[in-house]
């Protein structure tokens, strides 16, 4: 299931003063791989962020990356994003690695949904990824780090996590 296109993705591309605005269709399915608390606590990081840091640490880990986000000095607020349907944020620069996800977003957002969105702006703000527009031929996105200025359709689900996750972490082989 696709969901409006209500909620954009957005990274803020601090260092090279671009800014981009993604959207995404997610599902209303409420199971993903991120359990509600998490063992790890996370400095400068909302705590009801620290499940899903610890869930892309983990998902990473299984696929033999090893981020410490503590490490990364990755920060990570949820607030209000006055800019009308953006879900989250990466500021990316030098000295700032922060995240921030919408509260209005935030609330009525299923797990899954806030995973994707973390995954994604994590994939910026961690990974250092910028945006992948690919998509198959039935119209899906190849790629959690599609920016949303295409067409393409996410199909974020329990079937589909490992590809997905796959695909964000092993971008690069
Ligand atoms: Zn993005």
């Amino acid at each position: 299931m696709t969901i409006p296109k209500l909620f954009l993705l957005s990274i803020l591309c601090v260092l090279i003063t671009q800014s981009c605005t993604d959207e995404s269709a997610l599902t209303n399915e409420n199971t993903s791989d991120t359990n509600d608390t998490a063992t790890k606590s996370y400095a400068k990081v909302d705590q009801r962020l620290w499940p899903y840091f610890e869930a892309f640490e983990i998902a990473a880990l299984e696929r033999g990356y090893i981020y410490d986000l503590n490490d990364l000095g990755i920060t990570g607020v949820i607030r209000r994003i006055n800019d009308n349907g953006v879900a989250g944020t990466c500021q990316y620069g030098t000295h700032i690695h922060h995240v921030t996800i919408d509260s209005d977003y935030w609330e009525i957002a299923s797990k899954l949904n806030r995973e994707y969105v973390v995954f994604h702006e994590l994939g910026h703000c961690a990974l250092g990824r910028g945006h992948k527009e690919d998509a198959n031929q039935s119209g899906y996105c190849l790629s959690l780090m599609n920016s949303g200025t295409t067409d393409c359709r996410v199909l974020y689900n329990n079937n589909n996590l490992d590809y997905y996750q796959d695909e964000l972490f092993k971008w690069q082989e």
